[in-house]
């Protein structure tokens, strides 16, 4: 590159024009088209070779490197300069969730026209927001909605009247500029908010009389919390969920102004389901005591441990005491599209709601997430009108969404959908299951681990117990001492700590960690590693590999040690 062309950055209309429409000149061209053809003709060895390869770097280093608080007035540097800076400085240092080594978080791989794909939908920059700047892509985004939607709440109807219903049902909303089957999100959390802000405000409905109530109540919406517990002369309002709830549904709690706490954990059965009999018994214990019960959350692949609860018997619960039943099923949606494992989410076609992530096993890039409805004017008590935008009587999605301006991931899915078919994910999601079966098998084989949940998806918890450790356990076991046991558990605790974080540090493969109850302990908390098996490419060879390395780690944890 010509060194006056190079030193002469300025910011002045003339270069502009230049950076805002076409690539500075024929250097910078050449590269951007280097590193693009990479990334979109062969994404899996560009980020093979490209990101997460320096490890030796700890945080604190990193850190000491984006201190600068000042913006510069002049451009520093190029676009080709820039592009090969995160080839050559980032990337590097950023986690390669693709490897199929990397079976501890529900991000991985994607197939690689996911990232075409996201480049369309940048470049047509739609803003789902409203029709106006959308048009094909909102009847897009329902079109896709409604096929999600069916295959929830419609699929598995052998006979012919109920085809028919479902074409006519279908037909009559998958447009219909009324009515919303479902909508698009950031994510879980955002779907899972969504959820409860409907089943909330359809709890908290408006009124215009009632006795014990001076006046018209306008709705939770527009009167608050406070008022709406006075209005239906009730203390508090909570939302029942596992006890392996996400988060998010806290949060939710927080932010729907019912408060965190009020999102009630439900008893697990031996399976870590959430048990239906806690869950019937404390609906008939706080309904007695002045407490409205807005929704029961059933999870469907729980983020920990990939369980699925018990939905059917949840909704038979929920019916009876008619409450709004929401199923968290951000991981586990997609293995409806399984003709194998569909059967392990019976009962979610009974919902009220669902959560379903695009970014979780749609294999979708960040972010994506969508929130359906049984009843397509449950959106309704959501909507939002304005003068500029979502004007009253448009289509446009953004009345009824929690989010503003949006991209139009539904083009994403909906391409997706068509590339890969119902039985092209069913692959992927069949070989997760399977594989987490196997894997599941050989931990048990191994005496140094333990498996703790056994993957009913294709999520499992276990841990390593160094075989001194099983000695000491089967003495405490004997003389039936609970606090010898859990000071032993204690010490089994710090060791899976330290070989979860030493195989991280290695950086050839990736498990995580969470805490579990263990019902030798009387339910008190241990130290689990957790594998999520999602990556097609990932393999009995590989997760034999994980393993060797832990007993190699465990190996030289016990020199150090002795
Ligand atoms: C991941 C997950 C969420 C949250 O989804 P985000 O996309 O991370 O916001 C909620 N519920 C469950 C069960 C999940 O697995």
């Amino acid at each position: 590159m010509d060194r006056a062309k190079q030193s002469k950055l300025v910011a002045d209309w003339e270069h502009l024009e230049r950076i805002f429409i076409r690539p500075e000149d024929d250097d910078c061209k050449e590269i951007l088209v280097k590193y693009m053809e990479q990334i979109l003709f062969g994404l899996h060895d560009f980020i093979n070779r490209h990101v997460g390869v320096t490890e030796a770097i700890s945080l604190k280093e990193l850190t000491e490197h984006f201190r600068d608080t000042l913006i510069n007035p002049e451009p520093e540097k190029r676009l080709a300069e820039v592009i090969s800076d995160i080839i050559s400085y980032i990337a590097p240092r950023a986690v390669n969730v693709a490897s199929p080594y990397f079976v501890g978080h529900m991000t991985a791989a994607i197939p690689f026209f996911m990232v075409h794909l996201k480049a369309i939908v940048a470049a047509l920059n739609q803003n789902v927001i409203k029709l106006e700047t959308s048009k094909v892509l909102s009847v897009l985004e329902k079109q896709v909605l409604a096929k999600i939607h069916r295959l929830i709440y419609a699929s598995n109807q052998g006979d012919k009247d109920k085809i028919g219903l479902a074409n006519a049902f279908y037909d009559n909303h998958v447009q219909n500029a009324d009515t919303s089957l479902g909508s698009f999100t950031t994510g879980g959390t955002t779907a899972n908010l969504t959820a409860l802000w409907v089943a909330r405000n359809q709890f908290f409905k408006p009124f215009d009389k009632k006795d014990g109530y001076v006046g018209n109540f306008e709705g939770v919406e527009s009167e608050g919390v406070s008022e709406a517990l006075l209005a239906y002369s009730l203390d508090r309002a909570v939302v029942l969920v596992s006890k392996r709830g996400h988060f998010s549904l806290k949060k939710a709690g927080g932010i729907l102004g019912i408060g965190n706490k009020n999102v009630i954990p439900v008893e697990l059965d031996a399976q870590h389901r959430l048990d239906v009999k806690s869950l019937d018994r404390t609906i008939k214990e706080i309904g007695g005591r002045r407490a409205g019960i807005i929704a029961v959350v059933g999870v469907a692949g729980a983020t920990e441990t990939g369980i699925v609860d018990p939905l059917d018997d949840i909704a038979d619960v929920c019916k009876e005491h008619g409450v709004h039943f929401h199923v968290d099923a951000a991981w586990g949606g997609p293995v409806m599209l399984s003709s194998k494992y569909c059967h392990k989410l019976k009962g979610i076609e009974r919902s009220d709601s669902v959560t379903i992530d695009g970014h979780k096993q749609f294999f979708m890039p960040m972010t994506c997430g969508m929130v359906f409805f049984r009843d397509p004017l449950a959106m309704n008590s959501i909507a939002y009108y304005s003068n500029y935008v979502n004007r009253q009587g448009s289509v446009d999605l953004g009345i009824k969404t929690l989010e503003g301006s949006r991209e139009a991931n539904s083009l994403i899915l909906d391409s997706a959908l068509k590339i890969m078919g119902s039985k092209g994910y069913a692959l992927m999601i069949d070989h997760g299951i399977e594989t987490a079966k196997e894997f599941a098998q050989e931990i048990k084989k191994r005496e140094l681990f333990e498996l703790i949940t056994e993957p009913e998806l294709n999520i499992l918890t276990y841990r390593m117990v160094p075989a001194k450790l099983q000695e000491s356990l089967k003495i405490a076991d004997k003389i039936a001492n609970l606090d010898q046991k859990r000071a032993i558990n204690s010490q089994i605790d710090e060791i899976n700590i330290l070989i979860q974080r030493e195989q991280r540090e290695a950086g050839k493969s990736f498990v995580s960690r969470t805490k579990m109850n263990y019902k030798y302990l009387d339910n008190h908390e241990i130290v689990v590693l957790r594998s999520v098996i999602m990556n097609p490419m990932t393999n009995m060879t590989i997760l034999n590999e994980v393993l060797n390395e832990q007993e190699r780690i465990l190996e030289l944890l016990e020199q150090v040690t002795t």
